[in-house]
């Protein structure tokens, strides 16, 4: 289940170039799908682009690599290097909303909020239930591929074999 928290957001409209995409400075949790796609097009091996925090012991911890405070895909003119290629991670699919805490159980519950200080708010067109769907949609498979990590844990597997499983 996906639970949009906070005010209702009406207009939105992604002007990256106007803030220096900040959003790509918060860390950023990656999927075993979204790993398995970036290696595919980009050709890199999962390590060069992976970071693995050993302090989350049952949520996912794969999370984007940095290049000093911002993402590694970052790239000139602060475009997103995966964007063209189609790759771009679900939780960056999700914006204008970012995952704000995971709420345990049978079935987990992910709770999503507004990015922070984004300027795009107000700007553009008028949000379709639609595009809020969507938003949910991929929040939903956020939660599966959460799921299917959480089984592997049980299993024993370390998040390194948990890769390796998966690709
Ligand atoms: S979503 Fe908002 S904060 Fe993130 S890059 Fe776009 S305009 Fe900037
Ligand atoms: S993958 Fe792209 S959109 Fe996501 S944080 Fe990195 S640069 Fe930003």
């Amino acid at each position: 289940m996906v639970v949009i928290l906070g005010k209702t957001v009406k207009k939105w409209k992604c002007i990256y170039k106007v803030c220096e995409a900040s959003c790509c400075k918060i860390p950023r949790k990656l999927t075993l799908s979204d790993i398995k796609k970036i290696a595919e097009k980009t050709g890199r091996a999962p390590e060069d682009f992976v970071s693995i925090t050993k302090d989350e012991d049952r949520g996912i911890p794969f999370v984007l690599k940095r290049k000093g405070d911002e993402c590694i895909f970052l790239g000139k003119d602060y475009q997103c290097e995966l964007h063209n290629k189609g790759v771009k991670p679900l939780l960056c699919q999700m914006y204008p909303f970012m995952l704000h805490k995971i709420i345990y159980g049978d079935e987990p519950v992910m709770l999503i909020k507004r990015i922070p200080e984004c300027p795009g708010y107000g700007e553009g067109s008028t949000l379709t239930e639609e595009f809020l769907d969507e938003i949910k949609r991929q929040g939903q498979t956020y939660v599966t591929e959460l799921r299917k990590i959480i089984k592997y844990r049980q299993q024993g597997l370390d998040p390194e074999e948990i890769i390796q499983k998966e690709l």
